[in-house]
């Protein structure tokens, strides 16, 4: 990305990445969710900060409407908007893993290319977790209303019925959401999250 400023000199950190997560007794990392509306992403989300929380584990939800009410609240839904949208997320959430988090990111990200990005900015610790369920699926459930109102034509940009989602090609992990209870999921996650964030010897 072009930047504007010159004369910026980054700080070096005498507490490497390691001491941090020896510390917390595990590594940090980018738990990335992706999926459509209502494939559950807020709902895992909460749920696994809950239990990695319990567990004694830094742990930190980024969530979609949160991080556009402020950070990104000059942004919309185009597609401009959407990568640029996720762009800072990515950033924020490799400031957080930075810092020893487990961080769990909560948003569609629709597009593959905005995932790699985030990908990139993170760097080795990234988990992208695709929530798959079918948009039938999500717009039963539709906890938001997002699909009805599309429906009635008050949304023209929802992903999945009138935006493109495209279905991650090589995801880390994938989740049928769609058929799974949330326990069932949760479960499919924490260990996950065990066996990848473990330091080794443990
Ligand atoms: P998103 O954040 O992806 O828009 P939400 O978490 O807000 O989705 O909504 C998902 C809805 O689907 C919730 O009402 C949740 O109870 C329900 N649900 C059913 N099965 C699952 C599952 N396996 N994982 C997550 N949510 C599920």
């Amino acid at each position: 990305m072009f930047v504007k400023s010159t004369n910026i000199f980054e700080v070096e950190h005498k507490v490497t990445r390691e001491q941090r997560w020896a510390r917390n007794g595990h590594k940090a990392a980018v738990v990335w969710f992706t999926g459509l509306s209502a494939s559950g992403k807020s709902t895992l989300a909460i749920r696994l900060e809950q239990r990695l929380f319990d567990l004694g584990h830094q742990v930190y939800v980024l969530d979609g409407d949160n991080m556009r009410r402020k950070l990104c609240a000059d942004l919309g839904f185009s597609a401009h908007d959407r990568e640029e949208n996720i762009r800072r997320i990515g950033e924020v959430a490799a400031l957080f893993a930075e810092s020893g988090q487990i961080v769990i990111s909560a948003f569609i990200s629709p597009y593959r290319a905005d995932r790699a990005l985030a990908r990139r900015a993170v760097g080795d610790n990234f988990h992208e977790i695709y929530l798959s369920a079918d948009v039938e699926i999500c717009a039963r459930r539709d906890p938001k209303g997002l699909y009805a109102k599309a429906r009635k034509g008050e949304i023209d940009n929802l992903t999945g019925v009138s935006a493109p989602y495209e279905v991650p090609k090589t995801p880390d992990l994938t989740i049928d959401t769609g058929t799974l209870s949330v326990d069932e999921s949760l479960d499919i996650l924490v260990d996950y999250v065990m066996r990848n964030m473990a330091l080794s010897g443990d």
